[in-house]
């Protein structure tokens, strides 16, 4: 039996109430990389109560990881990320069930999914959960974060608006990488934070998201939105003639 005091903080707005917790406990989201995007926003949804988490990251925690990648310890070096994860979100919150899944194995896990959160670091993987995605008609809230800007959006297959591939038609674009290009540890972490609530936001059904991509310059703490019109030429989402 849950202990309810752990949720009343979010249970005592009216937009989610205990309907709304409850939709939280019987949701299951899949988590697509759990870097500084992805494991930071595991703890808000494990924090929320968000009943089953899957979650996927072959890669281990490195030295460099932990300037923004706060969910790891010390002690984690050379640990792979997800399992480290799974056991912070276990202590974080108990009655959260999490199950360590592998890279190649997570498209056939859809059909059990209410929504994928995209942390992914490369667009050869943010294409293909894009377009798993579409295919299986399941939101997906994705994110990025490089220097001082980042961007993020909800893609809803069953709904309005694009997919990913309608805002970068091209795939053999190279994302920059953060070791590269460097990055402040709160700004990938607003981006999770965000992307977390998006996901709050869909499951919670406060909020149509879909059709908008949202940008954010850390120097002038400016957020713009943008259309995200689906392209019906698109690769990915556009319908069949
Ligand atoms: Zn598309």
């Amino acid at each position: 039996m849950s202990d309810f005091s752990r949720y009343s903080r979010q249970v005592v707005l009216p937009e989610v109430g205990v309907n709304g917790q409850a939709i939280l406990r019987d949701s299951t989201v899949l988590l697509v990389g759990l870097g500084g995007l992805g494991s930071l926003s595991a703890l808000y949804l494990a924090g929320a109560g968000v009943g089953r988490l899957l979650l996927c990251d072959p890669d281990h925690v490195t030295l460099s990881n932990l300037q923004r990648q706060v969910i790891y310890r010390s002690d984690d070096l050379g640990r792979n990320k997800a399992e480290a994860a799974a056991a912070q979100l276990r202590a974080l919150n108990p009655e959260v069930e999490t199950e360590v899944i592998a890279a190649d194995t997570w498209p056939t896990r859809l059909a059990d999914v209410d929504l994928v959160l995209d942390g992914s670091d490369n667009f050869p993987t943010r294409f293909a959960t894009n377009a798993a995605c579409v295919q299986a008609r399941v939101p997906l809230a994705f994110a990025a974060a490089i220097r001082f800007e980042g961007q993020l959006g909800l893609i809803d297959p069953a709904r309005r608006g694009g997919c990913y591939a309608c805002l970068y038609p091209e795939t053999g674009t190279a994302a920059e990488r953060c070791e590269d290009a460097g990055i402040l540890g709160p700004v990938v972490g607003t981006m999770a934070a965000q992307q977390a609530l998006l996901a709050l936001r869909r499951l919670l059904g406060l909020a149509d998201d879909a059709g908008t991509l949202h940008t954010w310059c850390a120097r002038t703490l400016q957020w713009r939105a943008h259309s995200l019109p689906r392209d019906p030429d698109c690769s990915s989402c556009a319908t069949p003639p």
